[in-house]
C-alpha cells in the first residue's frame, strides 16, 4: 500500500487535534508516514500511532525554534525524499500552508490548499474545496507530480487506528535559506482557557448587534459553557469591541466548526466566507429578513442580550 507523509503540528510533543483529524484522512488513501519536528518531536510517536501512523519521522535541531519556515520544509523535503510518498498532507495552518507551498515548488508538484474533505481516486487523491466565499464546493485532484495537499481543521473526525508506530530518525541536512530569517521574539498567544479559534469544535461570535464591548461577556459567557471558542464579525472587530485576532471571515480567519453561533451578525458575504463550511449553524437576530437566516439550521428572531444568556443559563442547568 502507498504511502502518504503527514506533517505533524504539535507543541512539545502534544500533537494538535488537526494532525489526527489528517491522519484519518491519509488512511483513506494510504498508510501515514507521520512527520514530526522540532522540540518534543519524539515524545509524538504515541498518540500518533495510536491513530494509524504506521511510522514516525522525528527530527530535532535548534533551526526549527530560531528561524521561519525553511529548516521545516528542508525536513519535510527529506522526509519526501527519503518515502515517495503517494501524497502530502499538511494541516492548512498559516504556517502549514507556507512549507505545503514551498515543498511543492521544491519538488514541482501540484497543491491544493484548505481543502475540507478527501477521498481516494482513480488517478490520485480527490480533494473537496469550498471557492467563493463558500459559494460552490469544487472536488479536485492534482495533475502534475505528487498531490500536496493542506487540510482545514474540523474537516474529519479523530479516529482510534492503533497502528506500528515505529519511530525513526530523519536525517536532515539544513539549505542555505535555512537560517535566512531568524526568529527574534515569540508572543504567546493571550491565555484565555478556550480554544483556539480555527481549531474550535464549536464557535459563538457576536457582531454590530452585540452593540458595546462591554456586553461581549454574553457572548463569552455562552462559549465558556460551551468549550467554545469566541468570534466576531468585522464590525465588531472595527468598533474596536473584540480582538481582529477573534475576527472571522473574508480578511479574519477561516473556521469550520461543528456548530456555529452566530449572534447580532447579518451574513454579509464577507463574513460568510470564513464560516459558511461549519458543519450546523445557529443564528440569533432580531431582523427575520437578515440574509444569515438564508444559510442557518437553526434561527432565533429575537434581541441576543436575551435570548443569548437565556441560552446560556439553559445549557448551564442541563449540564447540572
Ligand atoms: P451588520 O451588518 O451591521 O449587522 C448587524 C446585525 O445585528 C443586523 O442583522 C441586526 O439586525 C442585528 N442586531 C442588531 N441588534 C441586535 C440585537 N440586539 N439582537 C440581535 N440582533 C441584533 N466582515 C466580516 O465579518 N469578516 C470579514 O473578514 C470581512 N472582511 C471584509 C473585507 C472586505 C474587502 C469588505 C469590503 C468587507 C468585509 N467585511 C467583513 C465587512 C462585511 O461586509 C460586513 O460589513 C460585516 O460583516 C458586518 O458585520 P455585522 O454583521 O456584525 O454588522
Amino acid at each position: 500500500m502507498a504511502e502518504v507523509l503527514v506533517y505533524v503540528d504539535h507543541v512539545d510533543g502534544a500533537v494538535r487535534k488537526p494532525t489526527l483529524e489528517l491522519l484519518t484522512l491519509a488512511r483513506r488513501i494510504g498508510e501515514p508516514v507521520a512527520v514530526a519536528l522540532g522540540p518534543g518531536a519524539g515524545n509524538t510517536a504515541a498518540a500518533l500511532a495510536e491513530h494509524g501512523a504506521v511510522k514516525v519521522l522525528t527530527h530535532d535541531a535548534a533551526e526549527y525554534a530560531d528561524y521561519l519556515v525553511v529548516p521545516k520544509v528542508d525536513a519535510l523535503q527529506a522526509a519526501y525524499e527519503a518515502v515517495s510518498p503517494a501524497a502530502v498532507l499538511v494541516p492548512s495552518s498559516a504556517e502549514g500552508k507556507e512549507i505545503a507551498a514551498r515543498l511543492a515548488v521544491r519538488i514541482g508538484s501540484g497543491i491544493i490548499t484548505d481543502a475540507v474533505d478527501l477521498e481516494a481516486g482513480d488517478e490520485g487523491p480527490v480533494a473537496t474545496q469550498s471557492a467563493f466565499a463558500a459559494s460552490f464546493t469544487t472536488k479536485s485532484r492534482v495533475s502534475k507530480g505528487t498531490p500536496v495537499i493542506t487540510v482545514k481543521p474540523n474537516s474529519a473526525a479523530v479516529e482510534a487506528a492503533p497502528a506500528a508506530g515505529a519511530v525513526e530518525a530523519l536525517t536532515v541536512s539544513f539549505s542555505e535559506k535555512a537560517t535566512g530569517t531568524k526568529v527574534t521574539a515569540r508572543t504567546p498567544r493571550e491565555a484565555t482557557g478556550r480554544p483556539e479559534l480555527t481549531e474550535a469544535a464549536i464557535v459563538v461570535s457576536g457582531g454590530r448587534g452585540v452593540n458595546g464591548a462591554e456586553n461581549f461577556s454574553v457572548i463569552e459567557n455562552l462559549a465558556d459553557s460551551l468549550g467554545a471558542a469566541v468570534g466576531a464579525s468585522r464590525a465588531a472587530v472595527d468598533a474596536g469591541w473584540y480582538p481582529h485576532s477573534n475576527q472571522v471571515g473574508q480578511t479574519g480567519k477561516s473556521v469550520s466548526p461543528q456548530l456555529y453561533i452566530a449572534s447580532g451578525i447579518s451574513g454579509a458575504i464577507q463574513h460568510r466566507a470564513g464560516m459558511q463550511t461549519s458543519k450546523t449553524i445557529v443564528a440569533i437576530n432580531k431582523d427575520a429578513e437578515a440574509p444569515i437566516f438564508d444559510l442557518v439550521d437553526y434561527g432565533v428572531i429575537g434581541d441576543l442580550l436575551e435570548v443569548v444568556p437565556q441560552l446560556t443559563d439553559e445549557i448551564k442547568t442541563r449540564q447540572g
